[in-house]
């Protein structure tokens, strides 16, 4: 098995595979753990979930919203943290068997040997296999012909300075001084900040805007990173080619959160290519038990995108006394709750909770990829 790109979606395919028995051979142009690509925020019961608490950072159980009208601090019903990127990658790593090399991927290759092995095209030569990951973000390299350019395509774009430092709050900006559609926000991280502005707009350049964010909190503009985020999730697999995080655009609308989704549905992917793996099924029935799975989240990414749509088009004046409104306990309650039921965390196997839990041999009702997929089945 070959999987393309190791960073959160690869890596949890990949993990999903350890003590299967499968030859999983992994490829990124860098080393794991070598291109930060986000603030690297996600859910701190995540990254229990899954046995990387240990990259945690700094926790938050508020976020601050700031409008140019006023702020507003929403008390969430669960914390939010920041990690470490590189020691996340290396904990994921240590929790799979599988070979890494460092390789570009250049696209597909034709096939040759008529046993059904798909071949990818590299810097390193032709690497072929019977089952084959694209996790290799955006761009979705490996898919036939219907790869995204931007500006024009259903892509966000992000920008982030890193300065050393220290703050207490997990903060975002709407505000149109710093970008007309999109929201601006500082992470910290102990010891580090990421700041940085989204625009949903892929045409609006957020360079000028993520430096006048940092100065205005008077900080350094140092550290640089930044990259196409999608905003419309796509087919799981195509051509044969199974497809997890960014390149199938699983980061959610609005809120531009990739990372927890990416992990999500590279366990599933990776769960119905074990069934391959163990002889449970052949690579047409994972194709179709993904994409099944993938597609039974359409509607819930469709109603994040409805309402990245809309928070722009409300004028100013109304947006600070309506975040003022919604930041009643109820409500956020309720929001953030169903937010996070998107892709729920729970005890997913391999990580230290899994192994204390009884039943684990038969597989966990409450497991939260397990239940979802369970759920699709019987519809
Ligand atoms: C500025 C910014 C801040 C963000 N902050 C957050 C946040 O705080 N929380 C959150 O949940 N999401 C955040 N996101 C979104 C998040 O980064 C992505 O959704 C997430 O990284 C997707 O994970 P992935 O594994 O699918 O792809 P990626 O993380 O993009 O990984 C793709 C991998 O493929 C490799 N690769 C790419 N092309 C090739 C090639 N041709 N050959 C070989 N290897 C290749 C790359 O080196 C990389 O390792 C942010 C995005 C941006 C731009």
């Amino acid at each position: 098995m070959l999987i393309c790109g190791a960073s959160f979606a690869g890596l949890a395919v990949a993990r999903e595979l350890a003590g299967s028995g499968a030859d999983v051979m992994i490829v990124d142009r860098y080393e794991i753990g070598e291109r930060q690509t986000s603030a690297c925020g996600i859910p701190t019961e995540w990254l229990r979930a899954t046995g990387l608490i240990e990259a945690e950072r700094q926790r938050f159980d508020s976020l601050l919203i700031h409008t140019p009208h006023g702020s507003r601090r929403f008390e969430l019903p669960w914390t939010f943290s920041t990690f470490d990127y590189r020691e996340l990658c290396e904990l994921l790593w240590r929790q799979c068997d599988a070979r890494f090399e460092t390789a570009k991927v250049n696209g597909r290759a034709a096939a040759t040997g008529g046993d059904g092995s798909i071949a990818i095209d590299t810097d390193r030569g032709v690497l072929s296999a019977p089952l084959v990951v694209d996790a290799l973000g955006w761009r979705r390299m490996l898919a036939s012909g219907d790869g995204y350019q931007p500006p024009d395509a259903p892509l966000s774009r992000g920008l982030e300075v890193h300065p050393e430092g220290s703050a207490e709050d997990l903060e975002i900006w709407i505000d149109r001084r710093y970008v007309p559609a999109g929201y601006g926000w500082s992470f910290p991280a102990r010891d580090e900040l990421r700041i940085g502005v989204g625009s949903f707009d892929p045409r609006f350049h957020v360079r000028e805007t993520t430096e006048l964010l940092a100065e205005d909190l008077g900080r350094d503009r140092v550290r640089y990173q930044g990259n196409w985020i999608p905003h419309k999730l796509r087919r799981a697999t195509e051509g044969g080619i199974f497809f997890a995080g960014d390149s199938a655009g699983h980061c959610l609308p609005l809120t531009a959160e990739g990372i927890r989704t990416a992990l999500y549905f590279g366990i599933a992917l990776g769960r119905e290519l074990r069934g391959v793996v163990e002889g449970r099924q052949d690579r047409d029935a994972a194709a179709a038990a993904y994409a099944r799975f993938n597609d039974s989240h359409e509607w819930k990414f469709r109603w994040m995108l409805r309402a990245q749509r809309l928070v722009p088009r409300i004028p100013p004046r109304i947006l600070a006394p309506l975040i003022r409104l919604l930041g009643n306990k109820r409500f956020v309650d309720w929001s953030f709750g169903h937010y996070l039921q998107i892709a729920p965390p729970g005890p997913l196997p391999g990580s230290a909770d899994d192994q204390q839990r009884p039943g684990k041999q038969q597989g966990d009702a409450n497991d939260p990829v397990r239940r979802q997929r369970d759920l699709v089945e019987a519809e």
